[in-house]
């Protein structure tokens, strides 16, 4: 039996978003497996990073069986900071399955895993103006639409969390 190939892609998720899914599809078209490292697993309750772990473990199983992904073609690891980035490469394979391809846009993390000696690949960005975090947070305070931006399963994870309260919560100024 030929090992498996398994792509990693590593992002905070906050929340997973179409632009994340192209992603997912593309590696799935090019390896066997693919390992999605939910980055600041540590991080919840505030206007950059919302949701927690679990939240967001939840949200992209969901919005994978969603998208026809099989259970048995991706790993969800949450990977807590370290504030080493010399360090942050071992951190991340203590956690994960093997990998050998990394797939990402964000230049530290290429550059950390570049001097590992891994392959990085930069997925193309699918329409980024508005498939970001960034983007589906500020729609979701200023009462836009939001919910285009994402798979639906991800839309009833957060409605079931009340999501959008949390955010708008946090958003106050204190009185
Ligand atoms: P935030 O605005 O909160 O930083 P984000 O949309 O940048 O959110 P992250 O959770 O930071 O998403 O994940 C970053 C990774 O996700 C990037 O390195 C990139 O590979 C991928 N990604 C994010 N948006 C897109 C997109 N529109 N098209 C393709 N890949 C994307
Ligand atoms: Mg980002």
């Amino acid at each position: 039996m030929v090992d498996k190939v398994r792509g990693l892609m590593m992002g905070r998720l906050q929340p997973i978003h179409d632009g994340h899914m192209d992603v997912i599809h593309r590696i799935l078209n090019e390896v066997d497996e693919v390992v999605i490292g939910i980055g600041s697993a540590q991080i919840s309750h505030t206007l950059t990073d919302p949701f927690t772990a679990g939240e967001r473990i939840m949200m992209i199983t969901k919005a994978l069986s969603d998208g026809g992904i099989p259970a048995n073609k991706y790993y969800v690891i949450p990977i807590q900071d370290i504030e080493r980035n010399s360090l942050w490469v071992a951190q991340v394979m203590m956690l994960t399955p093997p990998f050998e391809v990394i797939y990402s846009g964000n230049p530290l993390v290429q550059r950390l895993f570049l001097e590992a000696g891994f392959k990085v690949t930069t997925p193309p960005l699918f329409n980024r103006e508005i498939y970001s975090g960034t983007e589906v947070r500020r729609r979701m305070l200023d009462e836009e639409d939001w919910k285009s931006l994402l798979p639906s399963p991800v839309v009833n994870v957060i409605e079931e969390i009340d999501g959008i309260n949390r955010i708008r919560h946090l958003a106050r100024k204190e009185l």
